[in-house]
């Protein structure tokens, strides 16, 4: 049994949706309003205490926590903890540069999480809880949710209402508990993320893979070039952002449905990925918010993979550290970042010439499970098999034409 995030969307008439709105309204409420009095203790006593039966005693005084679920208003109460638990994690480091937990600012609407009670799933119909202390008297609403079709799950653990500020939509976050393939693999894969090619994927073989990232790149481009053009937040603006957001994921879906398929052909039990913070190779993204604009590609992708692996009995980790795997030869081991050279052809003293996401990825192999696919145990490096795919619209998949295929040697 393995557990996955599914996120929904929430469809509801314009009376349960201002419902579920006031409800994340009062999470907003009761965070800031726990973070203000934890402020004011601070002032008076110097200390701060973060623990459930101080803040449990805040609560008490916080008249929005009758505003929803009181099992959620617990676990907002637990995001405050963590909110400080990290900043007290951080300024341990560094005692200079991070502040204080923020106030969640007035539109903002908080998630309203359910884990194991208060929440019911018959089909598409979702009923939760609202408690019993509302004004208006509402204690339960129900709605429907979709989702991508062909996900099958066993039974809801987790449940979260949470508002997409880019969309202006309500969405539902299940974690839902799969039954995993009782058969999976034992060979292994490992897996480069990069933006000219979405995936590069190394296998025991000594088979790289390389998944396109053209199409990604373009449908960004093309519509963050639109979305230039308009008010920021603007309705028109919000709903480009959304259309951006669906044409991503459906080509995350072709490349990561393919490249599952692709393992269970070939009977791999255990995926590694490098940790996202390579992503940014190359371009100047400038602030914080757009490097998150631009990672999030990214871990839709990991959390995609983890999915649909789990659905076919494959481990999936994403723990594997980056560090220096593009820069690093795969051949002799050296770290020379000079050695990428343009076009991305990595090229090496030692005469090793390769695809610099083909070098990439099968050091993230070699650094995951402590041997590479391509050397023998004389040390000497046999060449990879490239095997380069795009991935267009409507899921077509094109393979390379003869003689622009990117090919590895030594
Ligand atoms: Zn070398």
């Amino acid at each position: 049994m393995s557990l996955v995030t599914i996120k929904a969307q929430v469809h509801a008439d314009p009376q349960t949706e201002a419902v579920l709105k006031d409800a994340m309204f009062c999470a907003t409420k009761v965070y800031n309003g726990l973070l203000w009095h934890l402020r004011k203790e601070y002032k008076e006593t110097g200390k701060v205490d973060i623990s459930r039966r101080n803040l449990n005693r805040i609560l008490k005084e916080l008249p929005r926590a009758k505003g929803y679920y009181s099992m959620s208003v617990q676990l907002t109460r637990d995001e405050v903890r963590e909110a400080y638990r990290s900043f007290f994690a951080l300024k341990k480091k560094d005692l200079t540069r991070h502040s204080a937990p923020g106030f969640r600012r007035k539109g903002y609407l908080s998630p309203l999480k359910y884990v194991q009670s208060g929440f019911k799933v018959e089909g598409d119909k979702v009923t939760v809880s609202l408690g019993t202390g509302r004004e208006d008297g509402v204690r339960e609403v129900s709605f429907r949710i979709s989702h991508r079709p062909g996900v099958q799950y066993e039974r809801v653990r987790e449940l979260s209402i949470t508002y997409d500020k880019i969309s202006g939509r309500i969405e539902a976050r299940l974690v839902v508990e799969v039954k995993a393939n009782p058969r999976p693999g034992t060979k292994r894969a490992a897996l480069d993320l990069g933006e000219t090619f979405l995936m590069a994927a190394a296998f025991e073989d000594g088979t790289v893979l390389l998944y396109s990232g053209r199409f990604i790149k373009s449908v960004r481009r093309y519509w963050q070039k639109v979305r230039a053009n308009l008010k920021q937040n603007s309705r028109r603006w919000r709903e480009v952002a959304h259309r951006e957001k669906l044409q991503v994921e459906h080509l995350l879906h072709v490349a990561t449905s393919h490249f599952i398929e692709e393992c269970v052909r070939r009977g791999v039990g255990e995926i590694a990925i490098g940790d996202l913070c390579g992503i940014r190779e190359g371009i100047d993204y400038g602030d914080k918010l757009n490097q998150r604009l631009h990672a999030w590609p990214y871990r839709k992708l990991v959390s995609m993979l983890k999915y649909k692996g789990a659905l076919a009995g494959i481990v999936v980790r994403d723990d594997v550290d980056e560090k220096n795997t593009s820069a690093r030869c795969h051949a002799c081991g050296r770290v020379l970042p000079s050695n990428r050279k343009h076009r991305g052809l990595y090229v090496c003293s030692c005469g090793w010439r390769a695809q610099a996401d083909v070098n990439g990825s099968l050091n993230i192999f070699e650094r995951a499970y402590q041997v590479s696919p391509v050397k023998g145990s004389s040390g000497r490096v046999a060449r990879p098999v490239v095997l380069s795919l795009r991935l267009g619209w409507h899921g077509v998949h094109e393979p390379e034409r003869k003689g622009k295929t990117l090919r590895a040697s030594i």
